[in-house]
């Protein structure tokens, strides 16, 4: 794909913060384009179709699946989730960092098709005990799907070494600033920058 820019893919387990981390990275760094996915799941209290994510049914994600929209799609938790790919390639056009908050499965996808733009973050809590304590104090996934969160969790964890990084949030603040520097050195990665066109300019 003859497009450049950066991709910063964070996957982990749901109740690790990625979230938040996310919020606060789009306070900090102009820019940012937070990639929102498409989903069959149900709209949590509070969530905005749009903003968290665009909410359709599990017929029309199928057919996007065959019109090939997505740059990858997964099904998780017993829901179909997906992303974008001309959202994606036109927040790249016009120079945005994307992030992507997306799961193994996707991640191996997106690493597959476009892995030397992306710069990947696996982000965990401190330990299982704390994962199911966070997600019961959430309040917002009934005991059955929390127990099939946490059970995909583990699974996750076991793919955390094929990430560029690993974060453990334990400290909120120490996490957003290594996501923060994360971010930011992505954007010097040469597979962000287009070379042959700077090297032309810099000859003239
Ligand atoms: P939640 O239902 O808690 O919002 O998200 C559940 C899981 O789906 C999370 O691990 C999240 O990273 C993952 N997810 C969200 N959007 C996408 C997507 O577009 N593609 C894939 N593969 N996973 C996603």
């Amino acid at each position: 794909m003859d497009v450049y820019g950066s991709i910063v893919l964070l996957s982990g387990p749901s109740g690790a913060g990625k979230s938040s981390l996310v919020a606060e990275i789009e306070k900090e760094i102009k820019n940012i384009f937070f990639s929102v996915s498409t989903t069959t799941r149900q709209k949590r209290d509070g969530e905005k179709d749009g903003v968290d994510y665009y909410f359709v049914t599990k017929e029309q994600f199928e057919k996007d699946i065959k019109e090939n929209l997505f740059l990858e799609w997964a099904e998780v938790h017993g829901n179909y989730y997906g992303t974008s790919l001309k959202h994606t390639i036109d927040a790249l056009k016009v120079g945005k960092i994307v992030i992507f908050d997306i799961d193994v499965q996707g991640f191996l996808q997106a690493k597959e098709k476009i892995g030397e733009l992306i710069t990947s973050v696996f982000v965990t809590t401190p330990s299982l005990t704390d994962l199911k304590s966070r997600l019961i104090q959430r309040g917002t996934d009934s005991l059955d799907v929390i127990e099939k969160r946490v059970q995909n969790a583990k699974k996750e964890l076991l793919f955390a070494k094929k990430y560029d990084y690993f974060i453990v949030n334990d400290d909120f603040q120490k996490a957003k600033e290594n996501l923060l520097q994360i971010v930011n050195v992505s954007k010097v990665k040469t597979s962000s920058i287009n070379l042959d066109n700077f090297i032309k300019k810099w000859l003239e």
